[in-house]
């Protein structure tokens, strides 16, 4: 490469490798170094003839190259063809200087050496301005998904909460009903997708936490089975399974376990024709892991594709992906929740129609040595309790409200933060339930307004997922984080793990 603003040879990438002679040149520089003084026989790039050289090396490590080694030198000798041999042979970390042995040829070559070495230090501040760029490019990028999922999951919220209630109505017909539990699973595929978004960012800073306990696997893999085999939607390909571990408890994230059955599952039946076959097995392996294996007869994957499905926004054959839909981003961050348990996950297929087989191996941990929690709590009954809610999303609020009415409790309603911490210190409430995005302010200030002065447990309700945000509602004094969307159910059973008694005693 020839630069001609400083009108020197710069050298080019791979120029040592391509040269020969750099490298005798190289082992002759380091020698010199070694040494401070260095002769020897030595081949010049244009004439290809060897020469006798003498080199100093002096005490800034530059070295100062004087070709013939005798006062009367060859004449006519280019100094700049050398220079990139030498700075290429340092790979451009020192500067070389060379000179032909009188004292101008020796200036020049020195101020072309630093000419050279001021460039390579800008070269080395631009690369470092570029990867400042890109590393706050990559920080707003995920400021950006985190705004957008939330702008993207508040509509959603009423839509889904009306759904699943009129869903369990008995006295909505069914015809009707069976067309608002179509809406209901579209908006949750919707609001699914906006949690994969999430959750990649989570995963690309290292930033999701396992909530862990021992947990039996085959109980887990049941449930996420009958989920999808449940999705009335789709007629689907039989599944069958065969729970053969013997060892199937493990110590990890429950709902994060599942979601890694629910995406290989989903996949499963996603690329596998009606009259294929689904088999999800688990065993030990050799080692006592726990090993689950979801094999289907589906399109199967072809050999190139089998590493890449892997990486996020990465799909199979884009032809028949578009056709099945899907951002790419489940088995991406399958991947790294199975890497995060200290498990594995690889995909298997003979190739294109062959079908696929998918194994996930997670460490087994011992039964008989642990307590297990219940699956599930008991249920508490359910009693009226006094709810302030706080949500400036008119239809939202609204439908909240009659949904709580509905279940028998009593609610008062907020628009604001003002209006909501005049209302909250005014009266008693048992809970109080509040967006954090208000006009006038936030639901933190709310409830560290009320945390002191009012018995009311807090209840935060948010789209915004990220774990900081949990961390805050928390720090800012509410018991509980529901994100948006927040589907009925959900919301009724933390209302009502809300011990009364609580608030009886006191
Ligand atoms: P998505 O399903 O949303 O495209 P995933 O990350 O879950 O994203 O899958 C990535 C790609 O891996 C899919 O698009 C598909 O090409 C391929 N793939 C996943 N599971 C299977 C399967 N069971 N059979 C064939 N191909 C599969």
């Amino acid at each position: 490469m020839h630069d001609r603003e400083l009108g020197i040879l710069l050298p080019a990438p791979g120029f040592q490798q391509t040269l020969p002679e750099a490298k005798t040149w190289c082992g002759f520089l380091e020698r010199c170094l070694e040494n401070s003084f260095q002769e020897g026989e030595l081949s010049f790039p244009t004439s290809g003839a060897t020469k006798h050289v003498t080199g100093f090396a002096a005490e800034d490590g530059s070295v100062v190259v004087f070709l013939g080694g005798k006062p009367e030198l060859d004449q006519g000798v280019d100094i700049s063809l050398l220079l990139p041999i030498l700075a290429a042979a340092f790979e451009g970390e020192r500067i070389a200087t060379v000179a032909e042995g009188t004292t101008t040829v020796a200036k020049q070559a020195a101020t072309q050496a630093k000419l050279l070495a001021a460039s390579l230090d800008r070269a080395r501040i631009e690369l470092r301005h570029t990867l400042g760029e890109a590393r706050r490019a990559n920080a707003a990028k995920d400021r950006f998904l985190a705004v957008l999922s939330h702008e993207l999951r508040t509509p959603l919220n009423p839509v889904l909460m009306a759904a699943s209630a009129m869903e369990t109505d008995p006295n909505i017909p069914p015809e009707i009903r069976a067309d608002i539990s179509m809406i209901r699973r579209n908006v949750e595929l919707e609001a699914r997708l906006i949690d994969d978004l999430l959750d990649l960012t989570r995963i690309a800073n290292s930033k999701v936490q396992l909530q862990r306990k021992i947990v039996d696997g085959h109980e887990l893999l049941e449930e996420a089975t009958a989920v999808v085999r449940g999705d009335p939607s789709a007629v689907q390909p039989a599944i069958v399974l065969e729970l053969g571990a013997t060892r199937h408890h493990i110590d990890g994230d429950p709902a994060r376990i599942q979601q890694v059955f629910w995406n290989l599952i989903r996949n499963a039946v996603k690329f596998t024709p009606l009259d294929g076959r689904i088999l999800i097995r688990t065993k030990n392996s050799e080692t006592g892991a726990f090993r689950v294996e979801v094999i289907d007869t589906g399109i199967g994957i072809a050999p190139e594709a089998l590493s890449k499905i892997f990486n996020a926004f990465e799909q199979g054959d884009t032809d028949i992906n578009r056709a099945f839909g899907g951002l790419g981003l489940g088995l991406a961050i399958s991947y790294a929740l199975a890497e995060l348990h200290g498990g594995t996950l690889r995909a298997e297929s003979a190739g294109v129609g062959q079908g696929a087989t998918f194994v996930f191996e997670l460490p087994a941990v011992e039964h008989s040595a642990i307590a297990l929690e219940p699956a599930t709590p008991a249920p508490i009954e359910s009693d009226c309790r006094r709810i302030l809610l706080v949500e400036d999303h008119a239809t939202t609020a609204a439908l909240m409200a009659r949904l709580l009415r509905k279940r028998g409790h009593q609610v008062d309603l907020a628009y604001n933060k003002t209006d909501a911490i005049a209302l909250g210190l005014r009266d008693e409430f048992d809970i109080v339930i509040s967006d954090l995005g208000l006009p006038d302010g936030t639901g933190f200030e709310v409830m560290e307004a009320l945390r002191t002065k009012s018995r009311a447990v807090g209840i935060a309700l948010t789209g915004y997922g990220m774990d900081a945000d949990v961390a805050q509602t928390m720090r800012a004094g509410f018991q509980f984080h529901l994100t948006k969307p927040v589907d009925a159910q959900k919301l009724y059973q933390t209302i009502e793990q809300i011990p009364t008694a609580q608030f009886a005693q006191e």
